[in-house]
C-alpha cells in the first residue's frame, strides 16, 4: 500500500503540485514516444467522474502541462456515448491532452486469456473510443490491472503498464536532492519508513478523479 503521508487532495494543491514538479526542472509528456529521464508521465484513470476530469485538464492546461486522460468503456458510472460524456472528452482534447483507453479485464475474463483475444477485445473498445475522439487511441491503461499484464508490451498498442515505464525509483532519486525541504513534491513520492513530516492538516483523502 502507498504511504501517501498528510497530502491534501484539492484543486489549489494539485495546481501548486505541478508548479513545483515544473519549478524543480521535470516537463511532461506522454506515452506514445520515448521517454527521457527528467520527463514526467502523467496520466489519469477516469473511473469516476468525467466532470472531475475536465476539471483537472483545465487546471493542468493553465499551468502548461500535458497529461492523458484514459477513459472506460465499461463504466457503470458514465458512458462514453452519452452527448454530455462526448463533449467533456471534447473540451480535454481542445486543453491538449491526449485521450486513451482504459480497459478492463475483469468485465471480459476471470484468467488470462492469451494475448490474441486480449488484444481483439482491446482493439474493438479501442475503435470505439476512436469514434468519439475522432483521432488514433493509441495507449492503453488497465483497470486495476491483473499481475498478467504487468511489466511486458503488447501488439498493436502501448500499455501504460510495460516495464520501461516502471521508474519510481530512478524518479525518486532525482527528486530527493532537487527538493529537500519536505514539500509536496517529496510527500508525493514518499519512501517507505520515511517523510513522516506532518504539514499540521490532515486533508481529507479522495481520488481527485
Ligand atoms: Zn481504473
Amino acid at each position: 500500500m502507498t504511504q501517501r503521508g498528510d497530502y491534501q487532495y484539492t484543486y489549489t494543491r494539485y495546481r501548486q503540485l505541478l508548479d513545483e514538479l515544473t519549478d524543480v526542472g521535470l516537463s511532461f509528456t506522454t506515452y506514445g514516444g520515448n521517454v527521457s529521464e527528467g520527463e514526467v508521465l502523467l496520466r489519469h484513470d477516469v473511473d469516476l467522474s468525467v466532470e472531475r476530469a475536465v476539471r483537472m485538464a483545465e487546471i493542468e492546461a493553465s499551468a502548461n502541462v500535458d497529461s492523458t486522460y484514459y477513459f472506460l468503456l465499461t463504466s457503470r458510472l458514465y458512458n462514453i456515448f452519452n452527448d454530455q460524456t462526448r463533449n467533456r472528452i471534447d473540451r480535454i482534447q481542445s486543453l491538449g491532452h491526449d485521450i486513451g483507453l482504459h480497459f478492463s479485464t475483469h468485465q471480459y475474463y476471470n484468467d488470462a486469456p492469451g494475448d490474441e483475444q486480449l488484444i481483439e477485445d482491446v482493439n474493438t473498445e479501442r475503435e470505439m473510443l476512436e469514434s468519439v475522439t475522432g483521432v488514433s487511441v493509441d495507449t492503453v491503461s488497465f483497470h486495476v490491472p491483473p499481475e498478467w499484464v504487468l511489466r511486458r508490451s503488447f501488439d498493436g498498442f502501448v500499455s501504460t503498464y510495460e516495464e520501461r515505464f516502471f521508474w519510481r525509483d530512478r524518479l525518486q532519486r532525482r527528486l530527493e536532492p532537487a527538493v529537500a525541504d519536505g514539500s509536496a513534491v517529496r510527500r508525493w513520492f514518499p519512501r517507505k519508513g520515511t517523510d513522516s513530516r506532518s504539514s499540521g492538516t490532515v486533508g481529507r483523502k479522495r481520488r481527485a478523479v
